[in-house]
């Protein structure tokens, strides 16, 4: 049994939170892949040591003095250090950065100097092999994640050691420059070291026992999610639910590797398990229920659209060549509608309508704005008569207006769009029905 462990900021933001991943890795010889990000937030009003780094970077890129926040840093990590009363100095590490940051090498390079430290002090005190990210995870001339020469390299290189820590967040691109992924990347190096190392389990650790089935914001302490597959957390993660990056999913997927979501605070909770697929039943018909704000729909209509062949085509061909993305786009008889994200679509919406005049000579084109989507999630609503008649009628009573309703033909959600001011208590008319009604 092999297991890839990565531990996310909280987990790794003092000497206290060290001791105790250091406990969860000893009491497990298969752990063997340690993926850490950079220390995070102590407290709540404290500082991300990512967020401290850009912060600093910023000042040196103005070719400002950046003494005082690069040293307000390398406390963080002595305080680390001294916690874990480890015979080791990071100074020479610092100076470089501090070179590398006077030569100007980039924001990202900097951001990547919170896990690139945090893996080395990591590796000090777990006795387990430093491999540099920046060495085994690449990019191309794109900056596109380069999955398969990372494989290729990643795999030999960790068929070499016992065990390794791979800092996460960062590899580089061809010309030797050190890039990151978006903000919460470590997720992602942790899922690609799992593919490579062809591990048995993923096990991702945070400070909370598993994904929760809708969002504490919205709902008080919401019940956990025990399973769930990797294309229900796809449409759950895209709709904005966050525990794991959206884009951690897709190397361990395709190894069939499952994710364990743990808590480094309670590490005997079972947390959530990401699988393939799975017999287990779900507790309730819903897996999950998330949403976001801020859509805005098009409406476009013409008579006989049904029948004219290309239609649609030369509706998003206007989208594309506004570099607008489209969201949803639902259709009816002589209509159809698209979905796009407000912000994206608000400076450019007249050329958006010229553009469908021009090229597709609709009927008419109605824009409605500030809209909410929801996306109801479960493999178990899948043959389960009713679900869709309770959605609704929870909303009805709720008094809850539906202006849009798709469902794809894998039953596997349905996404339902309703004004921003609805928003909430959308959410929370679901969760009742489902939940709160089954508890
Ligand atoms: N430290 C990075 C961030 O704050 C990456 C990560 O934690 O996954 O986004």
């Amino acid at each position: 049994m092999k297991k890839v462990v990565k531990f996310g900021g909280s987990s790794l933001a003092s000497a206290e939170q060290f001791m105790k991943v250091g406990n969860i890795v000893r009491s497990d010889s298969s752990r063997k892949y340690v993926i850490p990000s950079a220390p995070g937030k102590r407290f709540s009003a404290d500082t991300k040591v990512t967020d401290m780094l850009y912060g600093c970077y910023a000042l040196a890129a103005e070719d400002k003095d950046f003494s005082k926040e690069l040293k307000a840093i390398k406390e963080r990590y002595n305080e680390i250090i001294k916690g874990l009363k480890l015979d080791m100095t990071l100074d020479e590490e610092f100076k470089v950065v501090e070179e590398q940051f006077k030569a100007k090498a980039g924001s990202d390079y900097a951001a990547s100097r919170g896990e690139f430290l945090n893996g080395k002090i990591m590796a000090e005190y777990l006795g387990f092999t430093f491999i540099d990210a920046a060495e085994v995870i690449f990019f191309d001339e794109e900056g596109n994640f380069d999955s398969e020469k990372t494989n290729d390299v990643l795999t030999i290189r960790l068929s070499k050691v016992n065990n390794a820590v791979v800092p996460g967040f960062y590899g580089s691109t061809p010309d030797g420059k050190v890039k990151t992924f978006s903000r919460g990347g470590s997720d992602i190096t942790g899922s690609i070291v799992a593919r490579a190392a062809k591990v048995d389990l993923y096990e991702n650790w945070t400070d909370v026992s598993g994904f929760l089935v809708t969002d504490p914001r919205i709902i008080d302490n919401p019940v956990p999610i025990e399973t769930i597959t990797y294309r229900e957390l796809r449409e759950l993660s895209y709709m904005g639910a966050s525990v794991l990056h959206e884009d951690a999913i897709f190397p361990v997927r395709r190894e069939g590797i499952p994710i364990n979501i743990k808590n480094t605070n309670a590490p005997e909770d079972p947390g959530t398990w990401i699988v393939e697929s799975t017999c287990q039943k779900p507790k309730y018909i819903i897996t999950g229920v998330a949403g976001k704000k801020g859509f805005c729909s098009v409406g476009i209509d013409k008579a006989k659209m049904n029948s004219e062949i290309g239609f649609c085509r030369k509706v998003l061909t206007v989208f594309e060549d506004n570099g607008i993305s489209i969201e949803h786009m639902p259709s009816g008889i002589d209509t159809m509608t698209v979905f796009v994200h407000q912000d994206e679509f608000m400076d450019k919406e007249q050329q958006v309508v010229s553009g469908i005049h021009r090229l597709a000579h609709p009927d008419s084109i109605e824009i409605e704005a500030d809209l909410a989507l929801i996306a109801v999630v479960g493999r178990g609503m899948k043959s389960t008569r009713g679900t869709a008649g309770r959605i609704f009628a929870s909303l009805a009573h709720a008094n809850i207006n539906v202006k849009m309703i798709d469902q794809g033909s894998s039953e596997l959600n349905i996404i339902i769009g309703v004004s921003n001011a609805d928003f909430e208590a959308a959410i929370k008319a679901i969760y009742d029905i489902f939940v709160s009604a089954s508890l």
